[in-house]
C-alpha cells in the first residue's frame, strides 16, 4: 500500500466518493479529493479529508491537485448516461482538458502512480449489435483488443480512447506509472438518480419508484428494451480499481461484470424488488446507445484471478433502497445527495 498522499479527482461525485470511502475504509490516512463542484454539492465528502473545489481544466489547478501525491486516480470527467453523453459531445470531448493536464501535472510532481478511468465507450461500434438467437438476445462479449481499428461512441469514446492512448505514450515516453481501466457500467449508491445524467438502473429505479408512490402503473422505457448491457456494482468497482492499480497491468483492462440482461430484464428486477408490475411504454426515438454489449473478462481473471462478482440482483436491491430513501427525502423538501449540477458543468 502506498504511504503516501493519494488524489482522487472526480471525488465529488459518485465513483470518486465511493473510492474516497474506499481508500478510508483501507487505512489510508492523507487523501486529497478533488471536484470542480462547490463542497456543498459533493455526493459524499469527508472531514478527515482534504476536499478542495478546483476546475481541472485549468492546468494550474491540475497542479494544485498533484503537487505531492503518490497516487491519483484520475475521475474527473464530464459525463452522464447515454441522455447526456449523445446531446453534449463537445463538452464530453473537453474532458480531454482535464485528463492532458493531470498527465503533465502528474509528470511534472513526479507522481509515483496514476490511475486513468476510461469507459466501455471506447469499443468498436459496429462490434456491438446484439445477436438473436432465437430465445434470447446476445450481446457480444468485448475484449480489450476490439478497441481497434477505432470506432468508439461519438464525442465520450473518443476522448477515453484519445486519454488512454495518452497514458500508455506517458508510460512508454516518460516512464509513468500508469493504469487504465475500462469501466462497464457502473451503479449503486450515491451514484446521479435524476437530472439528466443519470444511468438506466438508476432511471428505472427512480421510475419504477415514482410509479409505486404516485399508484400510476407506467414506465418509460428508452428504446425496445432489447439492448443488453452489463451492470457492475461500485462496491466490485472500487475494489478492482484497487486491484488494477496494484497490479502489472500494463494495458487498459476492461473492469465490469459479464452478467448481461436486456434493459426489459433489468425493469423485470427492479420490479421485482419494488413488489408491483407497471405497463411499459416504448419510447423508440430516445437516446439508447450501443445494440448491446457484455464485458469480456479473460484477461482480468488471467491477471488477477477475480472479476466483477456481485450478482446483479443484490446490487440493485441495494441501489433502489438507495434511491427509494433519496426521493423520499427530496418529497419531504429535504436536501438529499443534491444533484443539481447543471449549471457548474454545463458551459
Ligand atoms: P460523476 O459525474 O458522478 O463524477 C465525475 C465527477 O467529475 C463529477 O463530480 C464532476 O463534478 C467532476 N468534474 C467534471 N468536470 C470537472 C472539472 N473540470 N474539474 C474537476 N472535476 C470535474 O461520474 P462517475 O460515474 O463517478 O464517473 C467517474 C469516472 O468514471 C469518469 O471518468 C467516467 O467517465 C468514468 N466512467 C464511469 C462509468 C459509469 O458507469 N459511471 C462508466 C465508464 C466510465
Amino acid at each position: 500500500m502506498s504511504k503516501g498522499l493519494v488524489v482522487v479527482t472526480g471525488g465529488g461525485g459518485f465513483i470518486g466518493g465511493n473510492l474516497v470511502a474506499y481508500l478510508k475504509e483501507k487505512g489510508y490516512s492523507s487523501i486529497r479529493a478533488v471536484d470542480l463542484k462547490p463542497l456543498d454539492h459533493w455526493y459524499q465528502r469527508f472531514d478527515d479529508v482534504e476536499n478542495l473545489s478546483l476546475d481541472l481544466n485549468d492546468k494550474k489547478n491540475c497542479e494544485v491537485a498533484a503537487k505531492g501525491a503518490a497516487d491519483v486516480y484520475n475521475l474527473a470527467a464530464n459525463m452522464g448516461g447515454m441522455g447526456f453523453i449523445e446531446q453534449n459531445k463537445a463538452l464530453c470531448m473537453l474532458s480531454v482538458l482535464i485528463n492532458t493536464h493531470m498527465l503533465m501535472a502528474a509528470r511534472q510532481f513526479n507522481v509515483g502512480r496514476f490511475f486513468y478511468s476510461s469507459s466501455a465507450c471506447v469499443y468498436n461500434g459496429d462490434l456491438q449489435h446484439t445477436t438473436d438467437d432465437g430465445e434470447k438476445f446476445v450481446p457480444p462479449a468485448l475484449k480489450e483488443g476490439d478497441a481497434y481499428p477505432a470506432l468508439p461512441e461519438d464525442g465520450y469514446g473518443w476522448e477515453k480512447l484519445f486519454s488512454e492512448r495518452m497514458c500508455r505514450h506517458y508510460a512508454e515516453d516518460f516512464g509513468l506509472y500508469a493504469r487504465v481501466a475500462r469501466f462497464h457500467n457502473v451503479y449503486g449508491p450515491w451514484g446521479t438518480w435524476f437530472g439528466g445524467r443519470e444511468k438506466v438502473p438508476a432511471a428505472i429505479c427512480r421510475k419504477v419508484i415514482e410509479a409505486k408512490i404516485s399508484g400510476k402503473h407506467e414506465i418509460e422505457i428508452w428504446g425496445s428494451g432489447h439492448q443488453t448491457r452489463s451492470f457492475m456494482y461500485i462496491d466490485d468497482c472500487v475494489k478492482g480499481i484497487d486491484l488494477i492499480m496494484n497490479s502489472d497491468i500494463e494495458e487498459p483492462i476492461n473492469l465490469g461484470s459479464s452478467e448481461a440482461v436486456s434493459i426489459n430484464q433489468l425493469v423485470d428486477i427492479v420490479e421485482d424488488i419494488a413488489g408491483i408490475k407497471l405497463h411499459r411504454n416504448y419510447k423508440l426515438d430516445a437516446p439508447k446507445g450501443v445494440n448491446g454489449r457484455n464485458s469480456d473478462n479473460t484477461l482480468i481473471q488471467e491477471y488477477l484471478g477475480w472479476e466483477p462478482n456481485i450478482a446483479l440482483r443484490t446490487g440493485m436491491e441495494k441501489t433502489y433502497a438507495w434511491i427509494y430513501d433519496q426521493y423520499r427525502l427530496r418529497e419531504q423538501g429535504a436536501a438529499g445527495v443534491v444533484q443539481e449540477m447543471e449549471h457548474f458543468l454545463v458551459d
